[in-house]
C-alpha cells in the first residue's frame, strides 16, 4: 500500500509499511531472522557501505521486518522516517546522541517516567551531558533555563505515572525561539491520543514495550523525526551540518535533507552504539499497532468509568485523571489529547503507604507489575517501586507520593475492574 495521506488512521495501523511479501506473497509481514543479506556484486556493496543507495547490508543498521514497524510508527505519527531500537530508554539515548556532546545539556518535564529521571539525571553525566528539570506549566522558567549549549527540549505528551498533560504547542514555540528541537515522548498516548509533529514536536520517542505492543510481551523502542528542522540553521547541531569523518566527510543534513535525522540514526547510532530491535520484537508490536486504535478507545472508556468511580469512593482522597472535570488539565486534555486522556491515572489511598501496599496485595484481576499499556489492568505503588530512586520531594513532582498508587486501565470489562477495586479498597482501610 502507498503511504497515502488520505487513508484513515484506523487503515495505516495495519497497512502503512507493509505490502505482500515478493518473494512468497505471505500477506502477513514475514519475520526476516537474518543477520545479513547477500550483496548483488562488489559494486553494489560498495553503494550501500558508502550510502550512496538505500538496502540491508547486516541486521544491526537494518532488517525488513524492522523496517516495516519503522516505516509504520512513523506514518501514525505523520512523521517523515523512524528508526527502531531495543527499548523505550535506548529511544531516548537514540534520539539525543546526534544532538549532544561533552558541556551540552537538555531541558526536562518535571513530570515523566521514573526511569527517565535517573537516566536524565545520573546516567548521561558519564557522557559529560547533563539535564535541568523545570514544571512546564511555567513556560518562564522554560524560556529562562535555555543557555547556549542547550540541544534539546524533553517531555511527555500524557506524563507517566498520569494525569498531567504538557502543553505540547507552548512548549514547541519556546523550543524554536531558541532554535533548538523538542522531543516528545508519545508512550502514554500512542499517535492515536495525541500527535505530537502536528503540535510542533521535532522527534518523537516511543516505547514501544508499552500501547503500540499492547500485551506485554516484548520490549522495544522508536525514534520518529518530523523533518521539520532545520539542522543547518545555527551551528549548534554540527552532527548534521558538518562533514561526518567516518563518512568520508558526507554531510547527513546536505545529504539527506529532510532524512537527514533518520539515516544518522541508522548509519552511526545503531552502527555505532548497537541498540537494535530484532525482527520477533519487531513482528509483535507489528501485530500490536494492528488493533491500536481500538484498544486505546476501549482503555480510555474504561479509564473514565473507573477514574469517576474512584473520585465518588469514600476511600479515596483523590484522582489524578486528565478525563476528569476536577482536574487542572481537562481544558488542557481537550486539545493536546482530543480522543482522550489515555488509560492511566493515579489516586490516593486514605490510610497512605500501608493502605497503598494492603490495596496492591488484595486486588486480584490487577497485576502489580512494573509496566503499563498492557490489555491487562495493571497497578503499582510507585513510591516503593519504579519511583523509588527519586527522594520525596521528585517523588511528588512525578505525581509518586506515597499515600499514590497508579493505575494502567485495561481492556477488561470495566465492572469486573470496579468490583475488584471495591474488594480490595475494603482490605486496604479497614
Ligand atoms: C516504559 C517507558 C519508558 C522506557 O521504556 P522501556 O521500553 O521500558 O525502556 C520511557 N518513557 C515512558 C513514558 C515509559 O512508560
Amino acid at each position: 500500500m502507498t503511504d497515502d495521506a488520505t487513508y484513515g488512521f484506523d487503515t495505516l495501523q495495519i497497512h502503512a509499511g507493509a505490502k505482500p511479501d515478493p518473494a512468497t506473497g505471505a500477506r502477513q509481514t514475514p519475520i526476516y531472522q537474518t543477520t545479513a543479506y547477500v550483496f548483488r556484486d562488489a559494486d553494489h556493496a560498495a553503494a550501500l557501505f558508502n550510502l550512496q543507495e538505500v538496502g540491508f547490508i547486516y541486521s544491526r543498521l537494518t532488517n525488513p521486518t524492522v523496517a516495516v514497524l519503522q516505516e509504520r510508527i512513523a506514518t501514525l505519527e505523520g512523521g517523515v522516517g523512524a528508526v527502531c531500537c531495543s527499548s523505550g530508554h535506548a529511544a531516548q539515548i537514540m534520539a539525543l546522541f546526534p544532538l549532544m556532546g561533552p558541556g551540552k545539556n537538555i531541558i526536562a518535564s518535571t513530570r515523566l517516567y521514573g526511569g527517565t529521571v535517573t537516566q536524565f539525571s545520573q546516567t548521561i553525566k558519564r557522557f559529560g551531558w547533563s539535564c535541568k528539570f523545570v514544571d512546564f506549566d511555567d513556560v518562564d522558567a522554560v524560556k529562562a533555563a535555555v543557555d547556549d549549549d542547550t540541544r534539546a527540549i524533553f517531555g511527555e505528551a500524557i506524563a507517566n505515572p498520569g494525569g498531567y498533560i504538557m502543553d505540547v504547542r507552548t512548549i514547541a514555540d519556546v523550543a524554536d525561539d531558541a532554535g533548538i528541537p523538542l522531543i516528545i515522548d508519545n508512550t502514554t498516548a500512542t499517535p492515536y491520543l495525541c500527535r505530537p509533529i502536528e503540535l510542533g514536536a521535532t522527534l518523537v520517542v516511543h516505547s514501544t514495550t508499552k500501547y503500540l505492543t499492547g500485551n506485554g510481551t516484548v520490549m522495544g523502542g522508536c525514534v520518529v523525526d518530523s523533518g521539520k528542522f532545520d539542522w543547518s540553521a545555527n551551528d549548534k547541531f554540527p552532527s548534521f551540518s558538518q562533514p561526518e569523518p567516518a563518512y568520508h566527510g558526507l554531510k547527513f543534513h546536505e545529504t539527506f535533507g529532510p532524512l537527514a535525522f533518520t539515516f544518522h540514526s541508522i548509519a552511526i547510532g545503531l552502527r555505532d552504539l548497537g541498540m537494535t530491535m530484532n525482527p520477533q520484537a519487531a513482528h509483535y508490536t507489528l501485530m500490536g499497532t494492528e488493533t491500536l486504535s481500538l484498544r486505546m478507545d476501549r482503555h480510555v472508556e474504561n479509564a473514565m468509568k473507573i477514574a469517576n468511580w474512584l473520585e465518588n469512593d469514600d476511600r479515596v482522597d483523590y484522582v489524578t485523571y486528565a478525563g476528569l472535570e476536577s482536574s487542572p488539565y481537562f481544558e488542557r486534555a481537550k486539545s493536546v489529547c482530543p480522543k482522550g486522556a489515555g488509560g492511566l491515572f493515579t489516586f490516593a489511598v486514605k490510610g497512605g503507604y500501608d493502605a497503598c501496599v494492603k490495596l496492591v496485595n488484595a486486588l486480584e484481576i490487577f497485576s502489580h507489575v512494573a509496566n503499563l499499556g498492557d490489555t491487562r489492568s495493571l497497578i503499582i505503588h510507585s513510591a516503593s517501586t519504579t519511583h523509588r530512586q527519586l527522594n520525596a520531594e521528585q517523588q511528588k513532582a512525578a505525581g509518586a507520593s506515597a499515600n499514590v498508587v497508579r493505575v494502567s486501565i485495561g481492556t477488561e470489562d470495566a465492572n469486573d475492574l470496579i468490583a475488584d477495586l471495591d474488594q480490595a479498597l475494603s482490605k486496604a482501610t479497614n
